[in-house]
């Protein structure tokens, strides 16, 4: 750690009163805050209290008098083959103008909007527009099927649901509305209304009367709609975001108003330095955290234009980023390494096509960085690459290096160090105790959790208490459940995780919830799903399945079809992205003497690992199987 960037963090852990009361001038409060922290209910953390402020009039209202007539939203879709640019006065406008239509269907401060949309100026708009009036909105990846979205309606319980009729991937379409009437049927908590963009691209989309709504036709009557800002408490929540964790059901991660401002506002300038002006593109979609933190509201809460890209990294070419780099001058580029491991696969030829003299850095986030694929696009991009490290329930970085503070020398594989506003740790998982350089910990922090992180979990108060803040006996200490190691010159490098959570490409599944699916299937007994190394996605779910009738994997055609069946339900059920890459059919699992799945020995096997501390295992049967059934589908 450099020292000027080390006196940094000392000062936000010393001192966070007057280290966050300081970061807080560089957003609009409408009232100020009476205090910076209030740390009276552990580990309930509020932060500006009694200040009033808004997350929208942040990010828009407040640059309209100095760069009205500057690049707010670039919005590119090679799916579409579209281009359109909206100046801070044009998305003002068009957030107002969505804004009147919630407000006229009803939606009222507190009021869930649920977001499943593509990645379209309008995703942005209504995200925007429900914060205006002091409505808190739940964006669900595009990519998460019926039964997913469904859990998040039934635990959000939305008044209105945002959708468009289709997406597209690969120039194909990709129906949302068709989904969104399943999931509808499926929930106990119908919404209102289901306020739809209708692209054009599904020509079957069905419409239930009364319910479903033309935004085309709504926005036309609010042409000139100006909503007024709802002022909210810097506490009260601004938006919630499911993210999977080791149970089936998928937690609502809650984020706060003031603080989620501050802490991005202050990490555009810290970290990231974007200036106003200038144009950020963060390759992530807006159902994940990074695009709520990095495609919208950090760049546009500092004056800076988002890029909002609808396609893929390598079509038409694989030169298509790089493009947009040159065309719309980005300065700050965010992406995850999975996409950097996909276009080191193409010809570098493409990287050297454009100018791309205006970007000055790469941030990578989201799973582990590679030292060969951090050494190849630095060198290829010839700026530097940051590896960072955050989660879901942060809302931005725990770990990074803070060019912005102080230009520290990077290490490949690390994502340096822990981020101001952060007291780090690395705990031992059994002592609690921290752990001496180059031993292996737990990453965790010490309470208060800085701006910007989960306020609690939505409507679980308990479970935010319970989940994150009890693995260490009788210390009130928040876990990351990632397994963390420091070197002797204070580097920190991550280790993956000490849950049953798994990373693919960069977003973050929940075995539990793909064993449910599947479990789903009337064929199937019962399941364990592991996460196996892989080496384009980091990781890859892999199913090992015990069959109610033997009968069925009787022959290598009905085992196959039945494979095919199960990898169906995940796809319908939670969606392609937690599809498995295998399913495996054996007669047992391996258990312990209580009944436990080993996972862990599971995955070893699986990735061609010694399994371990076998002492507990009931039976060498199962274990003997997953073993089996690896070798076979490798011989394969
Ligand atoms: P998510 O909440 O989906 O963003 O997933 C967060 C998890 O992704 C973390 O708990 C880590 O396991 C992993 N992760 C995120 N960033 C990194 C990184 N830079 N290096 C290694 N793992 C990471």
């Amino acid at each position: 750690m450099g020292t000027k960037y080390k006196e940094f963090h000392r000062q936000s852990i010393d001192n966070p009163e007057a280290f966050w009361g300081e970061q807080a001038k560089l957003i609009h409060w409408n009232k100020p805050f009476t205090k910076v922290l209030d740390y009276s209910n552990p580990p309930f953390t509020k932060w500006f209290v009694g200040g009033e402020t808004n997350l929208c009039y942040n990010a828009v209202d407040r640059h309209l008098s100095e760069r009205g007539n500057q690049k707010a939203l670039i919005y590119v879709s090679t799916e579409k083959e579209e281009e359109k640019i909206y100046t801070f006065d044009e998305l003002h406008a068009e957030v107002n103008r969505f804004a009147g239509v919630l407000k006229s269907l009803g939606v009222e401060k507190g009021d869930r909007v649920l977001i499943y949309m593509p990645m379209i100026p309008e995703a942005i708009f209504a995200m925007l527009a429900t914060v205006r009036i002091g409505a808190i909105h739940s964006v669900v990846f595009g990519g998460f099927a019926s039964h997913s979205l469904a859990t998040r309606i039934d635990d959000a319980q939305p008044k209105i649901m945002v959708t468009a009729d289709a997406g597209m991937r690969g120039g194909k379409a990709v129906p949302y509305k068709h989904l969104v009437d399943d999931a509808i049927r499926l929930s106990g908590h119908p919404p209102k209304h289901v306020l739809i963009v209708n692209r054009g691209l599904d020509k079957e989309m069905s419409i239930t009367a009364g319910r479903d709504l033309d935004y085309a036709q709504l926005r036309a009557k609010h042409m000139n709609a100006s909503v007024p800002v709802v002022w909210l408490e810097s506490n009260d929540p601004s938006y919630i975001l499911y993210t999977s964790g080791t149970t089936g059901k998928p937690k609502g991660v809650q984020r706060d108003t003031g603080g989620y401002a501050v802490s991005l506002t202050a990490s555009m300038k810290h970290i990231y330095c974007g200036n106003p002006g200038e144009a950020y593109f963060s390759t992530s979609d807006i159902g994940w955290v990074v695009g709520h933190s990095y495609i919208v509201y950090g760049p546009l809460l500092q004056g800076m234009a988002t890029v909002v890209y609808e396609g893929l990294p390598i079509r038409p070419d694989a030169g298509i980023w790089w493009k947009i780099v040159q065309d719309h001058k980005v300065s700050v580029m965010f992406s995850a390494p999975t996409a950097i491991r996909v276009l080191k696969k193409q010809d570098p030829a493409y990287l050297k096509k454009y100018d791309l003299s205006s970007l000055r850095h790469l941030f990578l986030a989201g799973e582990p960085l590679d030292e060969t694929t951090a050494q190849w696009i630095e060198e290829e991009l010839g700026v530097p690459i940051y590896d960072h490290f955050w989660q879901t329930e942060t809302g931005w970085a725990v770990l990074t290096a803070a060019p912005g503070v102080e230009k520290t020398p990077t290490k490949f594989g690390s994502p340096s160090f822990p981020a101001y506003g952060y007291n780090l740790k690395l705990l031992h998982e059994a002592t609690g105790e921290e752990v001496p350089a180059n031993e292996k910990g737990v990453v965790a922090v010490v309470p208060p959790l800085p701006p910007g992180c989960l306020s609690t979990v939505w409507g679980q108060d308990d479970r935010f208490v319970q989940t994150y803040f009890t693995s260490f006996k009788g210390k009130l200490i928040y876990s990351t459940f990632d397994w963390g190691i420091r070197d002797e010159d204070g580097y920190y490098f991550i280790l993956g995780r000490t849950d049953d959570v798994i990373n693919v490409a960069g977003h973050r599944l929940g075995t539990r919830e793909i064993e449910e699916a599947i479990s789903s299937h009337a064929s199937i007994a019962e399941v364990a799903v592991v996460g196996v190394a892989d080496q384009l996605k980091g990781q890859m779910p892999m199913a090992f399945a015990v069959v109610k009738d033997a009968s069925k994997i009787a022959t290598a055609e009905t085992r196959k079809a039945l494979e095919k069946e199960v990898m169906g339900v995940v796809d319908k059920e939670l969606g392609a992205i937690a599809r498995p890459a295998r399913v495996h059919f054996i007669n047992q699992l391996p258990k312990t003497r209580s009944g436990k799945v080993l996972r862990r020995s599971i995955q070893a096997i699986a990735e061609g690992r010694d399994p371990g501390d076998l002492t507990t295992l009931d039976d060498p049967v199962g274990l003997e199987m997953v073993k089996k059934a690896v070798e076979e589908a490798r011989r394969a």
